[in-house]
């Protein structure tokens, strides 16, 4: 017997429906590539999505049909994301940060026929538009006035001039809610990017999640800034979750260092920011020695790489504002877990609750989660055995788009496919999941591994410590052992041994490095994240001390 309930498929066009009926002055704050602030609410970018779902109408483009963006947060590159999905195209949010030679290959790869970017990528959109075989419409996000006049880029169109006179209203298709919404590549660190296809079921569930109060918990009482970019995994769902829950949205731009997005939290007065660690310690950097204050700020979401327990400290201890350490990829678009603690955690003293914290958290409802280790059998929950972390759930990919890297899942023992995360990690009894390392990047000491995560954490509590990262250096005996390469905070010293007695007492002796290299800068990948691959290449001819 099935249920007797109303169906209807679940479209990311419903989200900006209800956006516009039930919050239609909800703010959407944007500092644009110009330097000045746009406001705009709901309605509007409702209004203007319908002018963008005309325009591609305009365009002959069919159902499914890639639109790409080369744009930063802000108000145009939502109004983009509710009229390319929700009249059926695909947007394809492009990284910018990846070297042109990749930006092309995306391009051709995901067959893009429109590309819409702001002005700030004007000269990358000039380097590489000729090799970008399919795209047939240039937009710059831009007034018409604005547009240059000999761009180079054939029949380069405004943004403004291309919506200008196009009807507010669109009669959003009905369509089966499995159908491609969105795509992001992954950063390609081995070989060429593949890319996680979100759908429109999957996206929806994936903001319903989002907002949960154990989740994100956004709200309508919300103000959020989220730096973490809507050209990576779509800005972690916040845009679709923040249309469902009617927060305001402050976009920064391109202005991401410290100074920018301080003033952008006090005079928006954000109560809730998003991002990877590296913003927030530009943030910090900028606050702390003038004595800055947060008036408003409540918590903020740290994920994308671990988040240094130096960092979750001083937002906790000297700001009061509550960090929710998240973990997820963009194959699981991107939310997986979220470190919130359970009711009987109140009653644990601080310094027993900055230790959970520093975990990257509990499964949201939707994931489905195990560690394995090398024979494929399930390892148990008690914190202390890591393996191979596995997932599965409705926004988890379930292969790549045009089948690229053949079939990633992994098959159990009773036929069911789990993606492989490619992180290796601890769950405890809690169900908190603590990631140790990359698979590739685990170093493997005397048949123990070590977690470079934990080294480089512990070298970031030192004052004089900006950046850490911790490799595997071939050794004669161990196999590997541990080093870690330091990038000093400016104007402080450490010394070598100085860094090395610091560990004495936080971790197990045979874990301590041996040996620190100090380093101007350590190699960041497109999204943010060390490179070390590059790192070790860059430590090539490097002799371990005693080998
Ligand atoms: P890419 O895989 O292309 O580098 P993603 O943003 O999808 O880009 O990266 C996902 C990976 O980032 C995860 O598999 C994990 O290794 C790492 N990661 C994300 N969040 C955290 C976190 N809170 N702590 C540790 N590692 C994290």
């Amino acid at each position: 017997m099935l249920g007797l309930m109303q169906q209807g498929p679940l479209l990311i066009s419903s989200l900006i429906e209800f956006a516009s009926r039930h919050h239609p002055d909800g703010e959407i704050v944007s500092r644009r590539v110009e330097g000045d602030l746009h406001r705009s609410d709901w309605a509007t970018v409702a209004k203007r999505s319908a002018q963008v779902a005309h325009a591609l109408d305009g365009l002959k483009l069919s159902f499914s049909d890639r639109v790409a963006t080369l744009a930063w947060n802000g108000y145009r590159h939502l109004e983009l994301y509710f009229g390319v999905s929700g009249s059926g195209r695909v947007l394809h949010t492009i990284n910018p940060r990846l070297h042109p030679d990749q930006i092309a290959w995306i391009a051709n790869h995901a067959e893009d026929q429109v590309l819409c970017f702001d002005m700030s990528f004007l000269p990358l959109v000039q380097a590489v538009h000729a090799r970008c075989e399919t795209i047939k419409t240039f937009v710059a996000l831009c007034d018409a006035d604005k547009l240059p006049a000999d761009s180079g880029i054939p029949g380069l169109i405004s943004y403004e001039a291309w919506l200008a006179g196009k009807s507010q209203s669109y009669d959003w298709p009905s369509f089966d809610e499995n159908s491609a919404s969105s795509m992001c590549y992954t950063s390609g660190t081995t070989g060429n990017p593949k890319a996680a296809l979100y759908s429109h079921r999957s996206t929806v569930l994936h903001a319903y999640a989002a907002a949960l109060p154990d989740v994100m918990g956004l709200s309508a009482r919300d103000s959020v800034l989220p730096v973490v970019p809507m050209f990576h995994v779509n800005a972690w769902g916040i845009p679709y979750s923040a249309a469902l829950t009617g927060c305001k949205l402050v976009f920064p731009g391109p202005a991401l260092d410290g100074k920018s997005v301080y003033e952008l939290l006090e005079s928006e007065k954000v109560t809730y920011a998003a991002g990877v660690p590296t913003v927030w310690q530009m943030l910090l950097g900028h606050m702390k020695p003038l004595g800055l204050r947060f008036s408003t700020l409540k918590r903020t979401v740290i994920g994308g790489s671990a988040c240094p327990p130096a960092m979750i400290a001083a937002f906790n201890d000297d700001y009061g504002v509550d960090v929710l350490h998240a973990w997820g990829m963009t194959e699981m678009s991107p939310l997986g877990t979220l470190c919130t603690l359970k009711n009987k955690h109140g009653s644990l003293d601080h310094a027993a609750k900055m230790k959970i914290r520093l975990k990257q958290g509990r499964a949201i409802y939707g994931v489905d989660m195990k560690i394995v280790g090398d024979d494929g059998q399930e390892l148990p929950w008690d914190g202390k055995q890591f393996g191979d972390l596995l997932v599965k759930g409705p926004w988890v990919v379930r292969e790549y788009f045009k089948g690229e890297g053949g079939d990633p899942l992994k098959v159990d023992a009773n036929g069911v496919g789990w993606f492989p995360t490619g992180d290796v990690a601890t769950i405890d009894p809690d169900g908190f999941l603590q990631i140790t390392d990359r698979s590739k990047d685990v170093i493997k000491s005397g048949g123990e591994w070590i977690s470079s995560i934990e080294i480089e954490n512990i070298a970031m509590a030192h004052p004089a410590v900006q950046m850490a990262a911790c490799v595997g250096m071939p050794h004669p005996k161990w196999d590997e052992r541990p080093i870690v390469a330091v990038v000093k905070r400016p104007g402080t010293e450490v010394s070598r041994d100085e860094l090395l007695a610091f560990y004495a007492g936080k971790t197990a002796k045979w874990q301590i490095p041996d040996d620190v290299v100090f380093v101007d800068a350590i190699p960041l990948g497109a999204t943010g994240k060390m490179l070390k691959t590059k790192l070790r290449e860059q430590l090539k001819g490097y002799q371990l001390p005693g080998s």
